[in-house]
């Protein structure tokens, strides 16, 4: 486990055992709070990208641009983008004939880009090239005759992407280690795993793991599809969560990267919340807490990082410190419909 980072000096270090509103001075003294700022943190490569191929569409359609589901989890960025002239929508049944149309990170089924075909739709794909990547593993697998065992979660959009990409039957889900002792499949059926990319490292490890133990003949990428910014993240918060009393992470409750950190922090020994910004937060959580770690997840802007620090400003007396575990030089290209 990663040594507790000690924080530098803190300066008001002798107010902690003031009361919170003691006067000095003539002015109100707050109770000081380390807050211990994890990097990386929110945006990954293939949110921003997303969020570009709408502002962009918009740029040359023109309002509105139809976008099906929520183009990344995160409320703040969908009303962001429903301000500037994005409609989002469930199914393409509800988008209008000749309007554009973008399909959101978490990639969609094969059905989905035909039916914007066969309805002549103008249609650009912001699915993750990770997820994409996903996708053509998958396709692989299947041509390679393997049946495949896919590691995610029930009912995620990015799940129901990646089962759209091959025939009915042909890929079976599995959450959890107890779901691979339960599979029914031949013994010496031909299999392959593949993997969600956003699903706690660890866990799916053992999953992993499990599956090599039960089918000795499985296959699987060299390393799992889990992406860099799920990884960079979680890791981020191993190293920040053993030396804070308190975790908060900014993300949405349907944000599956957001909620591993949550565990992760949890795993550490910290209790961890998940907040969507600072209005959420209870000033009770911070009772005890003299260092809190901080994270967003990958569909989270650092603008909520910012509220989330003012709103604690509110109450303490806030030194930061970043800690930094990786640096992140990943851009994706967008559609060339969009460049030129
Ligand atoms: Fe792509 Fe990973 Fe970001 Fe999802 S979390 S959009 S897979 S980079």
């Amino acid at each position: 486990m990663n040594a507790p980072f000690q924080p530098a000096a803190i300066p008001v270090a002798a107010l902690a055992d003031a009361p919170a509103d003691a006067p000095a001075h003539g002015r109100e003294r707050k109770m000081p709070l380390t807050v211990l700022i994890a990097a990386p943190r929110g945006f990954c490569a293939g949110v921003d990208r997303a969020i570009e191929i709408v502002e962009r569409a918009i740029e040359r359609y023109g309002a509105p641009v139809y976008v099906r589901h929520e183009i990344v989890h995160n409320r703040f960025v969908v009303d962001t983008l429903k301000a500037k002239g994005a409609v989002f929508v469930e199914e393409l049944d509800c988008v209008p004939d000749g309007a554009p149309v973008i399909f959101s990170a978490h990639g969609v089924p094969k059905s989905v880009p035909a039916e914007a075909i066969r309805r002549e739709l103008d249609w650009l794909d912001a699915t993750c090239p990770l997820v994409s990547k996903v996708h053509r593993q998958a396709e692989r697998q299947i041509e390679a005759g393997r049946h495949i065992v896919f590691i995610g979660h029930a009912g995620h959009p990015e799940v129901i992407g990646t089962f759209g990409q091959v025939p009915e039957g042909a890929m079976t889900l599995v959450e959890t280690v107890a779901d691979v002792a339960k599979l029914d499949l031949p013994a010496d059926l031909p299999l392959a795993f593949l993997t969600q990319t956003t699903l706690s490292v660890d866990d799916t490890h053992q999953i992993i793991a499990a599956l090599r133990e039960r089918f000795p003949q499985i296959v699987g990428p060299k390393a799992e599809d889990i992406c860099y910014a799920t990884s960079n993240r979680q890791a981020a918060v191993k190293k920040v969560a053993p030396g804070s009393d308190l975790v908060l992470v900014i993300g949405a409750p349907n944000s599956s990267n957001s909620m591993r950190l949550v565990e992760v922090a949890e795993r550490c020994g910290t209790p961890a919340r998940l907040v969507q910004r600072g209005a959420d937060i209870d000033p009770a959580w911070l009772e005890g807490v003299s260092t809190l770690g901080l994270t967003a997840g990958a569909s989270a802007p650092e603008q909520l990082v910012r509220e989330v620090l003012d709103t604690l400003g509110e109450w303490r007396e806030v030194e930061e410190h970043t800690i930094i575990t990786a640096e992140e030089k990943m851009v994706f290209k967008l559609p060339r419909q969009l460049v030129d």
